[in-house]
């Protein structure tokens, strides 16, 4: 299986750099299910073409197969996974451009950040769904698609068409986003039923959907396709990039496709081994029989309201129970609260301000700005800025919101922030919420923090020792209110803590 890189950036060689991979060179890898190849086709100035090149040995493939795998005899050996450019293509893809995938590049380091123009050919994909899908899966993130099906046999046009894809990409794009993309997606598009996943998947696809896979149209179907539709696996996912306040309610439930879609008799082995992903890339975590929770379970959690969801209105609540006719929510994002505000009469002005110019962009498009009645809009301060700088325009509001923001910022920048809003901003309330981590054992199958750009997440004691210290610095009084179910033993997921400057001050 095949898959080749181009760029026409000039110089065109740099790709060299970027994949870490001398143009001049034919390099080897050894896979535990084959070997990968990477060599240069092509390496001019103009136009350099770098190809992966995966030869997978079957009998390979079938050891490193886990102990809890079933048997499938001669399917083990007799599949297409040597010629068409599956999971097995993204995890060679991940092991031999590892860090040309985390964009760093220590040669040349302003290389990684650079969108360069490419072109990424797959002659054999695996697409369930066909072209269809892949345009679906891969338009939204500013490729151009040109999808078309392979016929089953070219000397027998009337045999018809196979179920594979020849699908070339063109775009211009970081190298690390492009890799990011197919890491997640060729599994996505092959529908890998071939290989049990572990727990740790959901980290790697928050990881490589950095940046991406929160705003994608499909992020439902690729969340489900890549976690193999473990819907335990795939709720904790979904609920993840929920985290990052884009989400609606009805991507938690997996309605969208069947759980079931195979007779159950027919397994896994329908189209071809299993291989674990795991097993290839670490030890296996679990077999496959925990993966399906209680129906019950899942019909619970569904109905629940997503967490940002009850954040959003615990704040609004707040807002209301303390009078605050003006608000700014600083580090807004993508302006659900903002909105949210606009909305309620008794909020007269409305700020909103972020540090990043993207997301208020994303903000302006959903707040549907260019639209929006001349009244509402007079309303509204919606503004880049930065927390850690003092800036006239966050004063002279009733309230301020720092709703999940602390934690996205550096620990030796807080001093900063705290002098800007309660030293100099100074509303008569602020209310700050952000995760509580001692909740993070509920969340089965999260390892780390809650999200990749969190710098930390405090216990209960951590942030009543920050809030308690902030507040007596500066002249207010803090009290603290859960957000989401209180735990007895954990407490609640998220934590929020109400400002309220003394009236003497
Ligand atoms: N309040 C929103 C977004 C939370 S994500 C919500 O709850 O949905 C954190 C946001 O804080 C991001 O949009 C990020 O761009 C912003 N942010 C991080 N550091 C910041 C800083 N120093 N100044 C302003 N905004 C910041």
């Amino acid at each position: 299986m095949l898959l080749t890189i181009t760029t026409t950036a000039t110089p065109a060689t740099d790709l060299g750099f970027l994949l870490h991979k001398h143009p001049e060179r034919v390099q080897e890898f050894s896979q535990s299910f084959g070997t990968a190849t990477v060599f240069y086709p092509e390496a001019g100035a103009e136009r350099c073409t770098a190809a992966l090149m995966l030869e997978v040995d079957p009998i390979a493939l079938v050891r490193s197969r886990g102990k809890n795998s079933p048997d499938f005899s001669l399917s083990q050996y007799v599949n297409d996974r040597p010629y068409a450019a599956s999971s097995l293509l993204a995890v060679a893809l991940a092991d031999v451009f590892r860090t040309a995938r985390a964009g760093r590049c220590k040669a040349r380091p302003e290389l990684p950040g650079t969108p360069l123009p490419l072109e990424l050919l797959l002659p054999a994909l695996p697409c369930r769904g066909g072209p269809d899908l892949a345009r679906r899966l891969f338009e939204p993130l500013g490729w151009e698609v040109d999808a078309g099906p392979v016929p089953l046999d070219e000397g027998f046009p009337e045999w018809g068409e196979s179920r594979y894809v020849r699908l070339v990409l063109r775009g211009t794009c970081r190298l690390s986003d492009a890799l990011n993309h197919l890491y997640v997606l060729l599994p996505v598009l092959d529908d890998g039923k071939h290989y049990w996943v572990a727990p740790d998947e959901v980290d790697k696809l928050i990881r490589a959907g950095e940046g991406w896979l929160h705003g994608h149209p499909e992020r439902g179907l690729i969340t489900r396709r890549y976690l193999g539709r473990r819907w335990a696996l795939a709720r904790t996912a979904l609920a993840r990039l929920a985290e990052l306040g884009d989400e609606t309610e009805e991507e938690l439930e997996p309605a969208v496709e069947p759980i079931v879609e195979e007779p159950a008799a027919e397994g896994p082995a329908a189209e071809g081994p299993v291989v674990e992903r795991s097993a290839v890339e670490e030890p296996i975590v679990e077999g496959p029989a925990v993966e399906e929770p209680a129906v019950e379970e899942l019909v619970v959690e569904e109905k629940a309201t997503p967490l940002n969801l009850r954040r959003r209105e615990a704040v609004l609540a707040k807002l209301a129970e303390l009078g605050a006719t003006s608000v700014i929510d600083l580090g807004c994002g993508r302006g659900e609260l903002v909105g949210a505000l606009l909305s309620q009469p008794r909020f007269a002005r409305v700020g909103g301000m972020d540090v990043s110019p993207m997301a208020l962009t994303i903000a302006a498009r959903k707040l549907r700005l260019d639209r929006m009645p001349d009244a509402k809009r007079a309303r509204l301060t919606l503004f880049q800025g930065a927390l850690t700088y003092t800036d006239r325009r966050l004063s002279g509001y009733d309230a301020a919101v720092l709703m999940e923001v602390i934690e996205h910022v550096d620990p030796p920048r807080l001093a900063a922030l705290e002098q800007v809003v309660f030293g100099h901003a100074q509303p008569r309330h602020v209310l700050v919420t952000t995760p509580n981590i001692e909740h993070n054992v509920r969340y089965e199958f999260l390892t780390g923090l809650r999200h990749p750009d969190h710098r930390f997440e405090w216990t209960r004691a951590e942030f009543a020792a920050w809030a308690t210290r902030v507040a007596g610095r500066y002249g207010y009084q803090v009290a603290f209110t859960p957000v989401g179910d209180d735990d007895p033993e954990v407490g609640p997921p998220t934590q929020m803590g109400v400002f309220t400057r003394d009236q003497r001050s």
